[in-house]
């Protein structure tokens, strides 16, 4: 028996053990470079809802969020999910950062997204996020590359079957598998075009539950490719070449929109998206002016574009909306390491209305204050 197939076996024995009565829930939040934290504490019963769940705090200071003198980052929790590595009642929290002074902490996003979903409820916004991420080993070779060298010239491996066509399959179901069982609405996978690239989409989901179920997807990735000794990277061109980058498209519609004559109101969204480009642009991601340099299958990051079934456009409305005069579009242009309530937040705001107290374009210089 290998030694890992050992631990694993003693570890079992230790899983089995009865909790009496009492749960773990792992509390999840966003740090100061878009990774995730996380932290377990005992609760006396099963949760039932969002407002059982109680507040908690960590050491802001360790994760870049609060200097050192005033260190208390405030967690509340907004969502909860079925726990796919503990099981049982267990559950995983999403929680939102605040500082000591009730202000939102820096890179809390959501607060100013979620003030806008709030008041464009009627809209009825639903989101579909294209998650594309690339998987390195422990000594950060690109998962299964020869070692010191490149694989074939891409081609092959886009929704590749086969051994040298695909990579890290076993990640990809068990990730897929524990999605499925937290509840988050993975909507499909498929292996892209660099090998070793992957994506998995999430949606549609509605309001600033779109940014929640992504964020929590990462987290499952970054924990289940843990296990097999695999890292996930969400850089927009994690190699440089003749390699594709990798990207978020973020599908878009509202009520009016996937209703019949629809079109007339995607046309409309898209008139508004082409004024505000450099403001979407700011909050599409850090190194992604390296992705979107106008090849594969990429917009030019300088000017805004749009077109029915064009992959080079910023913005594509898929062949089958374009024939049925009503459904949803793509906006082609966010990276791969977006904070989805950014994008999602401005998409609402440009679609439906800017509103009095919230500005997502502030959001970003908001950061680095
Ligand atoms: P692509 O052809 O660009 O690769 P995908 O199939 O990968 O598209 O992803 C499409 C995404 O669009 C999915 O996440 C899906 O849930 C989402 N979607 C489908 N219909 C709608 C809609 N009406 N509004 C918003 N998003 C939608
Ligand atoms: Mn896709
Ligand atoms: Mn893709
Ligand atoms: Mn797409």
């Amino acid at each position: 028996m290998s030694e890992l197939v050992q631990q694993a076996a003693v570890l079992q024995k230790y899983l089995e053990l009865d909790q009496r009565g009492v749960i773990i829930a792992e509390y999840v939040w966003i740090d100061s470079t878009g990774n995730l934290r996380s932290k377990g504490r005992t609760l006396g019963k099963k949760v039932n809802s969002v407002d059982e769940l109680p507040e908690w705090n960590f050491d802001g200071s360790s994760t870049g969020q609060a200097p050192g003198h005033d260190s208390d980052v405030y967690l509340k929790p907004v969502a909860f999910y079925a726990d796919p590595f503990r099981k049982g009642d267990n559950i995983i929290v999403l929680s939102e950062c605040w500082n000591n002074d009730g202000t939102p902490n820096k890179f809390n996003h959501r607060h100013e997204a979620a003030k806008l979903f709030e008041a464009h409820k009627s809209a009825d916004l639903w989101f579909g996020l294209e998650q594309e991420y690339t998987l390195f080993d422990q000594f950060d070779n690109v998962y299964g590359w020869p070692k010191g060298g490149y694989p074939a010239p891409q081609g092959p491996y886009y929704c590749g079957v086969g051994a040298g066509k695909v990579f890290a399959r076993d990640v990809i179901e068990a990730h897929y598998r524990a999605c499925l069982y937290a509840g988050v609405h993975i909507s499909g996978i498929n292996a892209e075009v660099m090998p070793s690239q992957w994506e998995f989409q999430v949606g549609p989901c509605t309001d600033i539950s779109m940014g929640d179920e992504l964020w929590i997807a990462r987290y499952l990735l970054h924990r289940v490719a843990e296990e097999f000794g695999v890292k996930v990277s969400f850089h927009p061109k994690p190699l440089k070449g003749d390699w594709n980058g990798a990207g978020c498209h973020a599908n878009v519609s509202t009520k009016e929109m996937r209703a019949p004559g629809g079109m007339k109101y995607i046309e409309a969204a898209i008139e508004k998206l082409s004024k505000r480009h450099v403001e979407h642009i700011k909050l599409y991601g850090s190194d992604n002016e390296q992705r979107l340099t106008g090849s594969f299958e990429t917009s030019s990051m300088s000017s805004f574009s749009s077109g029915v079934a064009n992959r080079g456009a910023s913005i594509r409305i898929p062949r089958s909306v374009n024939r049925e005069g009503r459904g949803y579009f793509e906006d082609r242009r966010p990276a791969s390491n977006i904070d989805p309530y950014l994008v999602t937040g401005i998409m609402c705001e440009t679609i439906c209305g800017a509103i009095e107290n919230a500005d997502m374009s502030k959001e970003f210089e908001r950061e680095s204050s």
